[in-house]
């Protein structure tokens, strides 16, 4: 097989094809991941990858075109490009300039917009390949009626989308009251089944756990490692659109942990393949209310505690007892790991700055932004090197925070208030006088 389904747990080394409904080892009740034939890959030399991935990003072809489907040899190779279901995810552009740099005291800040996307979230990136993978399913006769996940927000409505457009039931799980308002519009609008439960994100992945038991109810959280497979394409994209180079530092935002370790996954097949020379830092980046990781790593790992999770304007990383935890401490630790935390002050007012520079920054990147503040603070990551942050989300989603921060009554430090004027060309003179003295030379 060119590509299988097997535990993280070494002492089960048996195969399971893509093709089973399965989601956690039978044996140990672990997770799975995706394992590729390396040898048969290694057939290919790293400089015909480079120059196969670099052609077909500037295809005209649909399925090449797709960030995640342009590079499908890594990620589902057996699946027949006709069962592909791609709205031209990945492929997203990597955000830098002198403004990012001066505002973050930093030369080379890389902000990759993972947001700029179908559904406006990095969910998009494990979605299609999980959606692929079950209409092919479908096709070949499995009893799937339709697909269910938990929700904070992103994955239902990447799962909504994706599955709507391939014609596909969607079952959504939403802790009630702790989403934001374009994020529940989206699963309605797209016609899925949306439930909205009393609890938290923690408390829908247990129900989905047991609902997804029957075979008929395909589930698409991303303990179901497909979705890995999809997502690790991020730090590949990056590495392409630096030359094949890699920096020195990721910092990535953290909440269930499946993202940190699809990171990883692709940075490892990219290295083993030879297409980059070296490998970079990983810094997962929580919110204080939400930091179960952070915890354990001031532990230095030795041991890790489940917690509830608290308010956070970072709502899409708002969970307690992440599922994926094992893989990411294992990601961690092969790659010099840190992890940070963020209050709500610090990524808001993160965000803010990042938004001087041009961006609109959700709350998650956000965190992210604050951690590297925080990290080059305690002088982890150098004034010098390079750092790529990983935006995982469009701002545009989260308009009540960014109204929040900007409200009159805000005590926040980079407030911008609209000025209520009438409208008289001598009122708008005055107004625009002021603002450029208030502000020149000034950031
Ligand atoms: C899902 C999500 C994350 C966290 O990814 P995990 O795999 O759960 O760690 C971060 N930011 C946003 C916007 C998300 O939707």
């Amino acid at each position: 097989m060119p590509a299988w389904f097997q535990s993280i747990n070494p002492q089960n080394t048996k195969q399971y094809s893509l093709d089973e409904i399965i989601y956690r080892d039978p044996e140990t009740g672990d997770l799975l991941e995706v394992r590729h034939d390396m040898a048969a890959l290694k057939k290919t030399s790293a400089q015909a990858w480079r120059d196969l991935f670099g052609k077909r990003w500037r295809s005209q072809n649909k399925v090449d075109q797709s960030g995640i489907w342009g590079k499908r040899e890594w990620v589902l190779p057996d699946l027949p490009v006709e069962d592909v279901v791609t709205l031209g995810e990945g492929a997203t552009p990597l955000f830098s300039g002198k403004e990012l740099s001066r505002l973050f005291a930093h030369d080379e800040l890389h902000v990759k917009l993972c947001g700029n996307s179908h559904t406006g979230s990095f969910k998009d990136l494990g979605m299609t390949v999980l959606v692929s993978q079950v209409n092919h399913m479908i096709k070949k006769g499995a009893p799937i009626r339709a697909i269910a996940c938990a929700s904070t927000g992103d994955t239902s409505a990447a799962l909504a989308a994706y599955a709507a457009y391939a014609g596909i039931l969607s079952v959504i799980l939403l802790p009630k009251n702790k989403i934001s308002l374009a994020q529940l519009m989206q699963p309605i609008a797209n016609g899925s089944l949306v439930l909205a439960l009393e609890t938290d994100f923690d408390g829908c992945m247990e129900i989905v756990q047991q609902l997804t038991l029957e075979k008929d109810i395909y589930l698409a959280n991303s303990m179901n490692s497909l979705r890995i497979e999809g997502q690790k394409t991020v730090g590949i994209e990056v590495a392409q659109q630096l030359g094949w180079n890699l920096p020195d530092w990721f910092i990535i935002p953290g909440g269930n942990l499946g993202n940190v370790s699809a990171l990883g996954a692709g940075l490892k097949m990219l290295y083993e393949l030879g297409v980059v020379n070296s490998l970079p830092r990983i810094a997962v980046a929580q919110a204080e209310a939400a930091n179960p990781l952070y915890l354990s790593y001031k532990k230095n790992f030795a041991e890790f505690t489940a917690i509830t999770a608290q308010e956070t304007a970072a709502s899409a990383i708002r969970i307690g007892n992440p599922v994926s935890v094992k893989k990411a401490i294992t990601t961690l630790k092969e790659f010099g790991g840190v992890v940070e935390q963020a209050s709500e002050a610090e990524l808001a007012d993160a965000a803010a700055l990042g938004d001087r520079a041009g961006l609109l920054v959700d709350p998650h990147t956000g965190v992210a932004l604050a951690a590297l503040q925080k990290l080059k603070q305690q002088g982890i990551i150098k004034a010098n090197d390079s750092v790529a942050v990983i935006s995982t989300a469009h701002g545009l989603k989260f308009a009540d925070f960014k109204v929040a921060y900007h409200k009159e009554s805000s005590q926040t430090k980079l407030k911008n208030v609209p000025v209520d004027l009438k409208a008289s060309l001598a009122a708008v003179k005055d107004a625009v006088a002021r603002f450029l003295d208030n502000t020149t030379g000034k950031s």
